[in-house]
């Protein structure tokens, strides 16, 4: 028996990187899991990676920012499922810029994608979740919405606004008695192809993986399923006492 068996999960972002070892476990330990993502190539892939090892999952196009996109998806996942009962909001894009470097247009890109995204998944998740007895949200903040970075204005704006958009909303679905939770998870860097990006923009690329690394006690980058188990957790009801907690996974560098 799996620590999730039975239940339907829906992972944005699910195509790559954190979301698609989190959809992997997911799926590994018993739940229905839905690939939501802009990419369907390679998440129609992570369904194929799923159904080969003997689980069950679907791809259905998400743009995270558009609440139409939302709807389309919500009604996917109940046309095959019937239920929802664990939503991961994990898609998110990177951006580098000080304050003074960066445009309107880049701030509004990244809050679209990483508040908005977060905010709508949400909203949707509670409405899919609450006429079955509950659920579990998980929203993808970083330490970057823990601590400031003089070089990620607006990821760190966003990543900070997750965290207590989460408490929030953690808050209203206990004091409603609605049986949902909503937790935040803050990775350190993970080598993930958002990090691969970031590392690959520079001139020195060894040289500024190694910056990375500098950053964090335990000497090294995470992994994706360092934060799928996170989540995981979270998901099931071993975590059946946790809302509006922030779990930080992060090899120390907030420590
Ligand atoms: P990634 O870039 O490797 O993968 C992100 C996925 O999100 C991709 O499949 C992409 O297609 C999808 N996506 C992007 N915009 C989308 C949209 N508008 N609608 C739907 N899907 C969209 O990223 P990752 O490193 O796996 O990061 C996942 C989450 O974890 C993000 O929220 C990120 O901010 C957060 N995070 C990552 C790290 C890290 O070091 N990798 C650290 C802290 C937090």
């Amino acid at each position: 028996m799996g620590r999730v068996s039975g239940k339907v999960a829906l992972v944005s972002g699910a195509a790559l990187g954190i979301g698609r070892a989190t959809a992997q476990l997911l799926a590994r330990e018993g739940a229905k899991v839905v690939i939501g993502d802009l990419k369907e190539t390679e998440g129609e892939a992570v369904v194929a990676e799923i159904e080969a090892a003997g689980g069950e999952a679907m791809f259905t196009t998400l743009n995270v920012t558009e609440e139409a996109s939302w709807q389309q998806a919500m009604a996917a996942v109940q046309a095959r499922f019937g239920r929802l009962d664990i939503a991961v909001n994990n898609a998110g894009i990177a951006y580098t810029g000080t304050v003074e470097q960066t445009s309107l247009e880049e701030w509004r890109r990244v809050q679209s994608v990483n508040l908005d995204g977060v905010f709508l998944g949400t909203r949707y998740a509670i409405e899919a979740m609450k006429p079955h007895g509950g659920g579990s949200i998980i929203n993808l903040s970083s330490i970057e919405g823990l601590v400031g970075d003089p070089t990620l204005a607006a990821y760190n704006a966003s990543k900070g606004g997750v965290r207590l958009f989460t408490k929030s909303a953690a808050l209203h679905c206990a004091k409603s008695g609605y049986k949902i939770r909503v937790n935040s998870v803050h990775p350190g860097y993970i080598w993930t192809p958002m990090v691969q990006g970031l590392t690959a923009a520079t001139s020195d690329q060894l040289a500024a993986r190694q910056k990375l690394i500098d950053l964090h006690p335990l000497g090294h980058l995470g992994e994706p399923d360092d934060i799928a188990y996170g989540i995981v957790f979270l998901a099931s009801d071993e975590s059946k006492f946790m809302t509006g907690s922030e779990l930080v996974i992060d090899g120390g560098y907030t420590a």
